[in-house]
């Protein structure tokens, strides 16, 4: 089906970025590329949106985007093939910890386009899950802590 997935690529030209762009300017283009390839957009497609998922799990994380580049200076040309296998679960949305809005009881939430909410208890913070089901749809977010 995919088959595009197969093909070793690097995150930064999913991206469309260099090895030396900062971070924000990678963030700026992972925003575009995901509102661009995202599935719900007709002229999307899945396995696209797939790879600027899969890129952007690497470069957003200082130490993944590290340990890439290390990866692939001393094996030209293969990159991370292993990572591929997590995005089994699509998220409809990407965001990070501090984008959610703290409640009284210390859960956090965020509001789905559904009109319900996602949520995440303070337990649930600290074992940093990462992909969170809507209460009152099948859509998923994914949220991004920070790595240290
Ligand atoms: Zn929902």
């Amino acid at each position: 089906m995919d088959s595009s997935l197969s093909i070793p690529v690097s995150p930064y030209d999913v991206l469309r970025c260099l090895p030396t762009s900062p971070y924000e300017e990678i963030r700026a283009s992972y925003l575009r590329l995901a509102l661009e390839t995202h599935p719900d957009k007709s002229e999307g497609s899945s396995s696209a949106f797939q790879a600027v998922q899969w890129s952007w799990e690497i470069l957003s994380c200082s130490k993944r985007r590290a340990s890439y580049d290390a990866r692939s200076k001393s094996q030209h040309g293969l990159g991370s093939t292993s990572s591929l296998n997590e995005a089994s679960v699509l998220p409809s949305e990407e965001i990070f910890v501090t984008d959610l809005r703290l409640g009284e009881n210390g859960v956090s939430t965020h509001q789905c386009r559904c009109g319900d909410v996602y949520s995440l208890s303070f337990q649930e913070k600290s074992r940093k899950v990462d992909l969170l089901p809507c209460s009152g749809c099948s859509l998923y977010i994914k949220i991004n802590y920070p790595c240290l």
